[in-house]
């Protein structure tokens, strides 16, 4: 399988060096394209297109997830190229809605992957131990969790579920290739139950509290600006533990532990 990477010309804090867009190819000349990015970049689809010509002929462009910085540019590709818009069944224009397991494109399988987004999908080419993560896992750095209730429970099930894959190699939605998957996924999944535990840790030791007042507590290290973000995976983590029984969440805003440790 070939693929070639593409960086969008749209580096920041949330895309670090910009969306990754790759070109992929079965070795018949057929290419699809996963996630051509925003639409209002110079030059990015011009790059695109141009490195596709030169490689055979864009069949499919598949979106792992809606956001912005990766959907916008599939409908002029599409259009430029007659591909036809592949992603989750809930992906804005989807042309084939792609279901759980279905074949996306020579090789590559999609999985449903909630966690960072409802609409999130992975692609994985069991036969090179290929896996392609959008958003879900970044080459740098942490993932962000979308707001919905329940998304970090869905989002360690994806870690799960691709950690069981045991891939080679992941190619982010941003950042650099990652050249060994499973001590990237290992990582992440430790980092994500670190953060669960220093949460309970934090209601042992501090009492009901409310989200913002943990993150104070937890984040120590994060300038005051980004403590918002922090206090909204809070939350994530005392919705999940909530799901599970451990904690109790009030009408106050205020989180405590179910199970107070009464003999401190
Ligand atoms: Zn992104």
């Amino acid at each position: 399988m070939l693929i070639e990477r593409i960086v969008a010309p749209n580096p920041g804090p949330m895309t670090l060096t910009g969306t990754n867009t790759y070109l992929v190819g079965d070795g018949a000349g057929n290419l699809a394209v996963v996630d051509p990015g925003p639409d209002d970049l110079p030059g990015h689809l011009e790059a695109v297109l141009g490195r596709a010509r030169q490689l055979g002929r864009v069949t499919t462009v598949i979106v792992t997830h809606r956001h912005l910085d990766h959907l916008p540019a599939a409908t002029p590709l599409c259009r430029e190229t007659g591909a036809t818009l592949a992603g989750h069944p809930d992906l804005p224009g989807v042309q084939r809605p792609l279901a759980d397991s279905a074949a996306a494109f020579d090789g590559l399988a999609v999985l449903h992957t909630f966690g960072h987004t409802r609409d999130s999908i992975s692609l994985w080419a069991a036969a090179d131990g290929t896996l392609f993560t959008g958003d879900l896992v970044l080459g740098t750095g942490t993932a962000v969790l979308d707001d919905a209730r329940g998304a970090l429970t869905d989002y360690m099930t994806s870690l799960d579920r691709l950690l069981a894959l045991q891939p080679r190699t992941i190619y982010p939605g941003h950042g650099p290739i990652v050249a060994d998957g499973v001590a990237k996924l290992t990582e992440y999944r430790d980092h994500r139950r670190q953060r669960v535990q220093q949460v309970l840790d934090a209601l042992a030791a501090h009492g009901p509290s409310t989200p913002d007042e943990l993150a104070a507590a937890i984040y120590t290290d994060v300038p005051a600006h980004l403590l918002p973000m922090a206090a909204r995976n809070v939350r994530a983590n005392l919705e999940m533990l909530e799901a599970t029984d451990r904690v109790v969440g009030s009408l106050t805003g205020q989180w405590a532990l179910k199970t107070p440790d009464r003999a401190s």
